[in-house]
C-alpha cells in the first residue's frame, strides 16, 4: 500500500497513507508534547522519534509543543533541557510552540460551550466531585449545579478568571451524561482555579485548563493532523472528539494511540524519576544511572543509538516490556562501530623490558575510531562510516603496567597471554618473552621481566600502559538501579548500582571529552563523567548478553 515511493511500516502509517490517498489530509502536521514537568525519558524518545521522523517520512512537518498548563509543576528550565535533548536526538521542531499561548483561545472556547449549554460552573468540592461520579458499573449522579442558566454560568466563569474565587472553589465542568459508560464523559472538570504564576504567563491568568480540554485545542490551532498518544489516552478519544465537535472546529485533529514504552529493570514515569531526584537517591535528573536523556547523554551512550533502538522496537499497540539488553545492544552496535579505542589497565602489574635502554622511547602510532568492517546501524546516518580516521600515538618505554590476568606463573593448557618463558605480543608492538618475575611474601607477582625479541609471531595480544605517564582514573561499572521485582520501587533501589574501580590508563585518556563513549580495550565502554571528571562511567559491557535474531 505505497503512496508515492513510501512504504508505510506501522499501523499509523497505514492511516496516514490513507488519509493522503482520500484527501482527508494534504499536508501531515504532527506535534511532539511534552509537558515541561521534568526531563525527557526514553520513553520520551520513542514518542518523538515517532513524531519527528513520521512527519519527515511524509514530507511534513513537526512541532515541539510544551504542554504547559500546569504552572505548580512546571517552569522554563525544564523547557530549555527538553529542546536541548530533543535537538541532541537529532529533530529541529518546524515550530517551538507553547500551549500557554492559547489560553486566550481556550478561555473563548469554554466560554462558547457556556453559551450553548454545553458546560456550567460547580461549587462542589473535589470531594463532592468524586463522590458523584459514579463507578465503572453504576451510573453517576447529576450535580445540584447542573441546571444552572446560561447567564449565571457566565457570571461564574467571570468571576472565577477575576481572582474572586478561591482553589477548588469552584470549577467548569463539561455538561455531558453522567451515566455514560466512560467514566471520562461523565461531566469532566475543564477548567479550575489555580492561584499560581505561570513561568510564561505570569500573573495573568489564575484559572488554568485541564489537560482533556486543552489538548485538542491546542492540536486545533496548529492543525495538527495525526495527534499520536499513549495508549492510556484512548478512552479519552471521545471527549477529544467532543471538544473538537462542540468547539466548532472546521480542521478536525485526529487522536491516535500507540503503546508506551517500557523496559525491564528500569522505572519510566517522571513521577518516579523526579522522586529519586528530589530524595537524593540520584545525583539530580542526569545521573548516568537515570533512563532520561540528559542521563544516558551523561553516560555516554550516543544519541544515533536512542534512534536506532526506538526505530528498532517499533510502534504497536500492544503493550510490552522491551528488555534493557536489547536497548544495550544498540548502544554497543553504535559504540562498535564509532568509538575509539584506549588501552587501560584496572588491575596492574608492572613489566619491564630489560634488554632497552633507560631512556627508550617510541611512540606506537595507533588508529582511532571503531570497527569499520561493521556496518554502521542506525538509520539517520549510514554515512557515519566514513569519518575520518585519526592517529593517536602512545608512548612506550622500559617501564609499563600490564593487567594481571595477562600473566600467569603457572598456566592451565589453552592460557595464551604471558607465560615464563613465553611470547606475547605488546599490542600496537613488538613481541616480548618473559625472563623472570618476583613475588612478595605471599606469592603474588609483583613485577614481569621481558626482553623485547625479534620474534614475528605469538599467539597472545596483551595491553599496556607506559608507567612514567600513565594517567590515574577511577572506572564505575553501572548496572540497575531499579531493578524488577515486587512491592513498591522504592524498596527495590539498588544500594550497589555503582561499583568504583581504579585504573592506569595510557595518557591519552585526558583527553577524551566528557561524555564521548569509548571503547577501553578487553573492559568495556566507557564515557568521561561530567561532574566528576577523573571517572569513567561504564556506558556498556563488550559482550552482549542478549540474544537477537536481527
Ligand atoms: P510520564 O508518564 O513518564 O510522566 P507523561 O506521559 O506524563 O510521561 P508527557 O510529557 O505528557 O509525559 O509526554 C509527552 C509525550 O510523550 C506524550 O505524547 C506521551 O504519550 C509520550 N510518552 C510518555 N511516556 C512514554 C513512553 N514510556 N513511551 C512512549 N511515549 C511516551
Ligand atoms: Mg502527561
Amino acid at each position: 500500500m505505497d503512496f508515492a515511493g513510501i512504504t508505510p511500516t506501522n499501523f499509523i502509517e497505514n492511516i496516514i497513507v490513507d488519509d493522503l490517498k482520500s484527501g482527508r489530509v494534504n499536508n501531515v502536521v504532527m506535534r511532539f508534547p511534552p509537558e515541561p514537568n521534568g526531563r525527557l525519558h526514553i520513553g520520551h524518545a520513542k514518542a518523538a522519534c515517532f513524531n519527528f521522523m513520521t512527519a519527515q517520512k511524509f514530507g511534513g512537518k513537526c512541532n515541539l509543543r510544551f504542554d504547559d498548563t500546569n504552572p505548580v509543576k512546571e517552569d522554563a528550565d525544564f523547557c530549555d533541557q527538553i529542546l536541548y535533548d530533543i535537538r541532541w536526538l537529532g529533530f529541529e521542531p518546524a515550530d517551538i510552540l507553547y500551549a500557554s499561548s492559547y489560553f486566550d483561545y481556550m478561555r473563548d472556547c469554554a466560554v462558547k460551550l457556556i453559551e450553548k449549554g454545553l458546560a456550567y460552573i460547580d461549587d462542589s468540592t473535589p470531594e463532592q466531585i468524586k463522590n458523584m461520579r459514579g463507578t465503572l458499573t453504576s451510573a453517576g449522579e447529576n450535580s445540584p449545579f447542573r441546571n444552572r442558566s446560561v447567564r449565571e454560568n457566565l457570571a461564574l466563569f467571570d468571576k472565577m478568571q477575576r481572582g474572586d474565587v478561591k482553589d477548588g472553589g469552584m470549577v467548569l465542568r463539561a455538561k455531558i451524561d453522567m451515566a455514560s459508560p466512560n467514566m471520562n464523559m461523565r461531566d469532566p472538570v475543564i477548567y479550575r482555579v489555580l492561584h499560581a504564576p505561570h513561568h510564561r504567563t505570569g500573573d495573568k491568568w489564575c484559572i488554568y485548563p485541564m489537560y482533556d480540554f486543552a489538548h485538542p485545542l491546542e492540536d486545533a490551532i496548529e492543525h495538527i493532523t495525526h495527534s499520536c498518544c499513549t495508549m492510556e489516552f484512548e478512552d479519552h478519544r471521545p471527549l477529544y472528539d467532543w471538544v473538537i465537535d462542540n468547539c466548532d472546529i472546521a480542521d478536525k485533529p485526529h487522536q491516535y494511540e500507540f503503546a508506551r514504552l517500557s523496559m525491564t529493570d528500569t522505572v519510566m514515569s517522571k513521577r518516579y524519576l523526579k522522586q529519586l531526584v528530589d530524595s537524593g537517591i540520584v545525583d539530580g535528573w542526569d545521573d548516568p544511572r537515570m533512563p532520561t536523556l540528559s542521563g544516558l547523554r551523561r553516560r555516554g551512550v550516543p544519541a544515533h543509538a536512542i534512534v536506532a533502538f526506538c526505530n528498532e522496537v517499533g510502534l504497536a499497540k500492544a503493550v510490552g516490556t522491551v528488555d534493557t539488553a536489547q536497548f544495550h545492544d544498540c548502544v554497543r552496535d553504535e559504540l562498535n562501530a564509532t568509538a575509539k579505542r584506549y588501552m587501560v589497565v584496572p588491575d596492574p602489574v608492572e613489566l619491564d623490558i630489560i634488554n632497552i635502554p633507560d631512556d627508550f622511547e617510541n611512540f606506537v602510532e595507533v588508529t582511532e575510531g571503531g570497527d569499520y568492517s561493521v556496518p554502521h546501524p542506525t538509520a539517520i546516518d549510514p554515512e557515519v562510516n566514513n569519518t575520518p580516521v585519526v592517529t593517536r600515538r602512545i608512548r612506550l618505554s622500559k617501564r609499563l603496567y600490564i593487567n594481571r590476568e595477562d600473566f600467569m606463573a603457572d598456566p592451565p593448557k589453552g592460557y595464551h597471554r604471558l607465560v615464563p618463558n613465553g611470547l606475547a605480543r605488546l599490542k600496537n608492538s613488538f613481541i616480548v618473552r618473559c625472563v623472570g618475575f618476583d613475588t612478595d611474601d605471599k606469592g603474588n607477582v609483583t613485577r614481569i621481566r621481558v626482553e623485547k625479541t625479534d620474534e614475528v609471531k605469538a599467539k597472545g595480544v596483551i595491553q599496556w600502559v607506559d608507567r612514567d605517564t600513565a594517567a590515574d582514573i577511577k572506572i564505575k561499572s553501572l548496572s540497575a538501579l531499579v531493578p524488577d521485582g515486587d512491592g513498591d520501587f522504592t524498596e527495590r533501589i539498588n544500594a550497589n548500582s555503582i561499583a568504583v574501580g581504579s585504573a592506569k590508563a595510557e595518557r591519552g585518556v585526558n583527553d577524551i571529552p566528557v561524555g564521548e563513549g569509548v571503547q577501553f580495550f578487553r573492559i568495556g565502554y566507557f564515557a568521561r563523567d561530567a561532574k566528576e571528571t577523573d571517572a569513567f562511567n561504564q556506558v556498556v559491557e563488550l559482550k552482549s548478553s542478549y540474544k537477537t535474531t536481527k
